[in-house]
This record gives structure tokens, sequence and C-alpha cells, in this order.
């Protein structure tokens, strides 16, 4: 198992994990949980990490996530909850509403 990517924060990381995920890379987010203990750790070590479990595909994981991060990013508001949603998300992170159809 080898680490992948540290993520802003736990919305970002489930959405790495979900994609790689479907695109068939068996991941895991580790330290998930680690805001509830956030001032007891340094800040840096606080975020969340997307961990693949097969060491061999990391490269092409890795691959995979740049081409994810480099998706233009798009700013819309939700509609069910008016969230304001900012990056390569297509879906609500606070009620998980789908993007509209533009
Ligand atoms: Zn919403």
């Amino acid at each position: 198992m080898r680490r992948l990517a540290t993520a802003p924060n736990l919305a970002i990381a489930t959405l790495w994990a979900d994609m790689l995920t479907q695109a068939g890379f068996d991941t895991t987010v580790q330290r998930a949980f680690a805001s509830s203990i956030a001032g007891e750790i340094p800040p840096d070590q606080s975020c969340p990490e997307i961990w693949v479990m097969d060491d061999e595909r990391l490269d092409a994981a890795r691959n995979l996530l740049d081409q994810l991060r480099d998706q233009p990013s798009r700013r819309w508001a939700c509609a069910s909850c008016h969230e304001v949603i900012d990056g390569p998300f297509e879906q609500c992170w606070n009620c998980g509403a789908n993007m509209p159809a533009t």
C-alpha cells in the first residue's frame, strides 16, 4: 500500500477516492477523521490522504489523479441548498445533489 496524495479536506479526498475506485483502483482514505483531533497534531499531518492498495499501480493512479486535478474549475450554485460549489465537482458536497444540467 502506497500513499498517493494528500487532500486539502475530506470532501476532496472522498471525491478523488471515488473517482479512482470507479477507474478500477483499489484506494482507501486515511486520517479521514483526524480533523476531530486537530490541534494535537501539526496541521500538515491532519489532512486526509489517499492510499493505493496495489503498489504497482501507484504511477497509473497518480497519472489519473493529475488529470482530475487539471480539469478546469467550475463554479455553480446548488439548486437544493444554495451552496456555491467551486472546482471539478459534479455533486454538492453539502447535500449531495447533482450539478444542474447546463
Ligand atoms: Zn446542496
